[in-house]
C-alpha cells in the first residue's frame, strides 16, 4: 500500500466522541518507550505525526488518523508507565477496556513489544485479555535493530513459545526497525489485505 495522506483527525477519550465507524480501524498500543510513535510515524512516512514521548504517560488520550480517505489509525494511550499514579491507571483500563469491546469498526489491534525483552506481564496480560474477548490482534516485536538478526530471531521465537504454553493458535507477527525502515511494507500489505 501507498501512503498518500496521512492527517490527524482528533484525540478524545470517548468512544462516542470517536469519528463515526465508517471506516476500517487499526489501533497501536504497547507499553511507554516501545517505540509506538517512531513505529506509526514510520508506516505513515510522515515524522511527527505521531508525538515521540519525551514525556511518558502524557498522552492518555485516543488519537485518530485518517490514511489515503480510506482507513482510520488509531494511536491508543501506552500502559506500563511507572510514574501514573492507581488512579490514572484506573482510568486507562476503562477507557480502553471500553474502546476495545465497542468500537465497532476496530478491524485489527497492533501489540506493540520490545523485541529485546522476554515475555512481560502486563503484555501478556493484555494479550490474554484480547485472546479472550475475540479481539482481532497481531504482535508488532520492534527496535530489532537493537540486536544481531539471529539474536532478534531467538527472542521472537522463546515470546512466541511462551504464548504458546495458553494458546493453540499464534496470532500473527511482525518484526520492525523503525531506524532502518523495515517491517513497514509487510505491516501496510497486511492492512490492505484486510481492508479488501
Ligand atoms: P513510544 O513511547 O512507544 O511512542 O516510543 P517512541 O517511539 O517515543 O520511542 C522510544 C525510544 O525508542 C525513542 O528514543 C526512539 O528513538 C527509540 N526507538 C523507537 N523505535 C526504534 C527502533 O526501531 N530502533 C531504535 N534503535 N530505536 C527506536
Amino acid at each position: 500500500m501507498i501512503i498518500r495522506e496521512a492527517k490527524f483527525v482528533m484525540s478524545n477519550s470517548r468512544v462516542e466522541q470517536c469519528p463515526p465507524p465508517t471506516l476500517p480501524e487499526y489501533a497501536f498500543i504497547g507499553r511507554s518507550n516501545v517505540g509506538k510513535s517512531s513505529l506509526i510515524n514510520m508506516l505513515t512516512g510522515q515524522n511527527g505525526l505521531a508525538k515521540t514521548s519525551s514525556l511518558p504517560g502524557k498522552t492518555q488520550l485516543i488519537n485518530h488518523f485518517l490514511i489515503n480517505d480510506q482507513w482510520f489509525l488509531v494511536d491508543l494511550p501506552g500502559y506500563g508507565y511507572a510514574k501514573v499514579s492507581k488512579e490514572s491507571r484506573a482510568q486507562w483500563g476503562k477507557m480502553i477496556n471500553y474502546y476495545l469491546r465497542k468500537r465497532e469498526n476496530l478491524a485489527c489491534v497492533f501489540v506493540l513489544i520490545d523485541s529485546r525483552h522476554a515475555p512481560l506481564a502486563p503484555d501478556l496480560e493484555f494479550i490474554e485479555m484480547l485472546g479472550t474477548e475475540g479481539i482481532p490482534f497481531v504482535l508488532v516485536f520492534t527496535k530489532a535493530d537493537k540486536m544481531s538478526g539471529s539474536r532478534a530471531h531467538q527472542n521472537v521465537t522463546s515470546y512466541l513459545a511462551k504464548l504458546q504454553e495458553t494458546w493453540d493458535e499464534l496470532p500473527r507477527h511482525f518484526v520492525t526497525s523503525a531506524a532502518e525502515k523495515t517491517g513497514r511494507d509487510e505491516i501496510l500489505n497486511f492492512i490492505e489485505d484486510v481492508n479488501r
